[in-house]
């Protein structure tokens, strides 16, 4: 249920509404739109049965949403969500550009990448620490070590970074290092995880399920935001189809769909869903033009030694050419005022 107020509300009016749902166990979320002030409230709304809350002279209208997210949707927050990442903005008409490599795996390397894609003017750096890989066998990452460096990289060349956690012993480990929590594709129906990383103060970048629906995918979004944690931005990154020309299918079609029922920012990673580099650019630029906030990139100075995913890495001049191509297209659909 959401509380629409008058924009002539004053704060102790809101005060006395919140107080009084959360008098019989319920918990609220307010948000501050430009025009109007929303509350959102969470629990079983028939607890509030004998309060007239439609009555109260500064509530404008109560709207009950039928949809199984709320925090979401955006009934909630009908202006787009800007999150705030060490001052880079993420959405808003601003263009992200998130890149680094898929493992970090030395301090040198790390150096090295963050170089060249700080230069070609990415804004935040990536690397995991913590690999989800399909083979136990395979690199499963440097753990703390790993996220030390990033950290240490991260500020040599002033980029807020994003790196995975996919254990919840490790959220407060990973939240102490990196600016960005990601969760993997992996993970996003695991519940625990996501509630976890709603515990943190974190924004968490959360890719879709590789199987996941939209509603389903929100439904995750909501896991985390429910435990308080409001700055999550949605990352697709392929779904599994019957294709097997290409790693995964990017789904475009899901970033209108998503800017229609949610407030949250959304990216597109066209190299999990490419698998090879050739593919990188063009579905980087599909999703600019389609609505994405942002893109997400792996980037390698010597993908043929990478441990992991060196296939879909772009090297130093393909990486040049990424951006290039997004300065271009970005302003046609309004966006990138922040490239460099
Ligand atoms: C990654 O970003 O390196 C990664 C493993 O992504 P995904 O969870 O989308 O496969
Ligand atoms: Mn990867």
């Amino acid at each position: 249920m959401i509380i629409v107020l008058k924009p002539s509300t004053e704060p102790e009016q809101i005060q006395h509404i919140v107080e009084m749902i959360e008098k019989v166990g319920l918990r609220t979320h307010i948000s501050a739109g430009e025009l109007q002030t929303i509350i959102g409230v969470i629990g079983d709304k028939t607890k509030l049965a004998n309060y007239p809350i439609a009555s109260i002279s500064c509530v404008e209208s109560v709207v009950h949403v039928s949809k199984p997210y709320k925090l979401a949707s955006r009934d909630f927050h009908p202006d787009d969500t800007i999150i705030d990442v060490n001052g880079a903005k993420i959405g808003g008409g601003n263009l992200w550009v998130i890149a680094g490599p898929c493992s970090i795996e030395s301090e040198d390397q790390m150096r090295t990448v963050a170089k060249f894609v700080k230069e070609a003017g990415a804004n935040l750096l990536r690397g995991g620490a913590y690999k989800p890989r399909t083979s136990p066998y395979s690199f499963q990452g440097m753990g703390e070590e790993g996220l030390k460096i990033l950290q240490k990289i991260g500020k040599e060349f002033g980029m807020p970074t994003v790196t995975e956690v996919m254990d919840t012993a490790d959220v407060e480990l990973v939240a102490k290092y990196a600016d960005v929590i990601q969760i993997g594709t992996r993970n996003a129906q695991n519940f625990a995880l996501l509630k976890q990383v709603g515990k943190t103060k974190r924004p968490v970048v959360l890719k879709r399920g590789m199987a996941q629906t939209i509603e389903e995918w929100l439904m995750s979004a909501e896991y985390v935001m429910s435990e308080g944690n409001l700055d999550v931005i949605l990352c697709e990154r392929g779904i599994r189809t019957f294709e097997n020309a290409y790693r995964n299918t990017l789904d475009v079609l899901a970033i209108p769909v998503l800017k229609e029922r949610t407030h949250l920012p959304v990216i597109i990673d066209p190299s999990h869903a490419s698998g090879v580099w050739q593919y990188v650019i063009p579905m980087a630029l599909a999703g600019i033009v389609s609505g994405a906030d942002g893109v997400m990139v792996e980037a390698h100075h010597d993908p043929e030694k990478a441990m992991s995913d060196g296939a879909q890495s772009l090297k130093p001049k393909k990486f040049n050419l990424l951006m290039s191509e997004l300065r271009k297209i970005a302003p046609v659909v309004g966006k990138g005022k922040n490239l460099s």
